[in-house]
């Protein structure tokens, strides 16, 4: 399962929740001679990447995909920008930061937003989600809560969605590329992702699916989309119609091709099972120590992000010091959580055993923790091939 594990002596070990390390195949992607965004050649990789993420996102087979020019955020805006209007209802789900963020940009495009809510380190509950239901136009859900490491029940909250004649706009920066995603079986009409997360090609581009529900509900606005640069249109003049919109950053475009023809070719249960086994071998490495997941319910836990609770007296801020000077960078908690927790991440390239055994092996020397690398090795061996 790591026969990939590769690059051990690469100069900064970035275990944070995104931006993930490059894979190979990126990098050596940016390398190529700039082109210009009207290129045949350009045109030919921007098909295949369509494909390819019709793929990950496991959509309808003629489903438009495409990539914005900008990072995740920007793949959140575009949905609220085309698909509401000002005075639409929309129903947001919010457990974490970047529900909220949804939250925001909802009322900034002009929706009188309701939201679903649930204390942090808890998933939203689809029962919540139906009793709030009608009169929504929209409905918004992240699917991986990054700030908390929650996975939300998304088939479920969808399900009810298209029951209500809603559209479904889904976060899936944390999970589309590494852990089991279906538009099509699920009912989803918008979801996004960023290039730098589960896919680990540079930050910069915003991969996105649209449903034709999504695109007609689009087609039958009132008012102009007021955010130009992503007008659901002006996407499909260039990614349909070759037509120039507005440059497209080409280089971006060949990293990001690289880097999701290898995730599919390295299969999405190879990459699942690689989060899993490393997280089980993070957690029976740290847990000695008194680190524990923060989210109580193992089901809802989010396995490309662990967030731990720290132990009791940890030096939070300057353990994490510590590390960035022996080039490890990890992330703790964002808003309520600072100070409370660690949010390892387990997204692309950042899930092999080489960075994770650094980790250990600066924790074991930093904290005097002896046995620490023997018990991730342990665990790790004890995966079944
Ligand atoms: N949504 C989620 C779940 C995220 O984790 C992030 C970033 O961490 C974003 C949206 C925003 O993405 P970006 O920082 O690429 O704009």
């Amino acid at each position: 399962m790591f026969e990939d594990d590769r690059d051990p002596l690469a100069p900064h070990v970035l275990l944070t929740p995104g931006p993930t390390p490059l894979h190979p195949a990126a990098r050596q992607a940016m390398l190529r001679g700039m082109l210009g965004h009207m290129d045949p050649e350009v045109f030919a990789v921007n098909g295949e990447i369509q494909r390819d993420l019709r793929v990950m996102y496991g959509t309808a087979p003629d489903t438009f995909t495409a990539l914005l020019a900008g990072t995740g955020s920007l793949g959140m805006e575009a949905g609220f920008a085309n698909l509401v209007e000002p005075g639409d209802e929309v129903l947001v789900c919010v457990n974490g930061s970047f529900g909220a963020r949804m939250a925001e940009m909802a009322a900034r495009y002009g929706a009188r937003v309701r939201q679903v809510t649930a204390p942090l380190g808890q998933p939203i509950d689809p029962a919540a989600v139906a009793e709030a239901l009608e009169g929504a136009a929209l409905v918004a859900v992240v699917h991986g809560e990054t700030s908390t490491g929650v996975l939300n029940p998304v088939p479920e909250i969808a399900a009810l969605t298209r029951a209500s004649g809603a559209l479904l706009a889904v976060d899936a920066v944390t999970t589309a590329g590494m852990e089991p995603f279906g538009m099509e079986d699920w009912g989803i009409d918008y979801v996004y992702t960023g290039a730098q997360k589960c896919l680990s090609a540079p930050p910069g581009v915003a991969p996105v699916a649209i449903s034709e529900r999504a695109l007609a509900r689009h087609g039958a606005r009132r008012t102009p989309t007021p955010l130009w640069y992503c007008d659901f249109e002006g996407l499909r003049d260039y990614w349909e119609r070759r037509s120039y919109h507005h440059t497209v950053p080409v280089n971006l475009h060949f990293a990001l091709h690289a880097a999701l023809r290898a995730a599919l070719e390295e299969g999405l249960p190879t990459r699942q099972a690689r989060v899993q086994a490393l997280g089980r071998a993070v957690l029976a490495a740290l847990g000695p120590l008194g680190f524990r997941p923060f989210v109580a319910d193992p089901a809802a836990r989010l396995p490309t992000v662990l967030a731990l609770r720290l132990p009791e007296g940890l030096d939070d801020a300057g353990l994490r010091r510590a590390l960035r000077e022996r080039e490890i960078s990890v992330t703790g908690g964002l808003g309520p959580t600072a100070g409370l927790i660690w949010r390892l991440g387990l997204m692309g390239e950042a899930a092999r055993p080489a960075p994770y055994r650094a980790l250990m092996s600066a924790l074991e020397d930093l904290l005097g923790e002896r046995g620490l690398v023997d018990r991730f090795e342990a665990a790790l061996e004890a995966v079944p091939a």
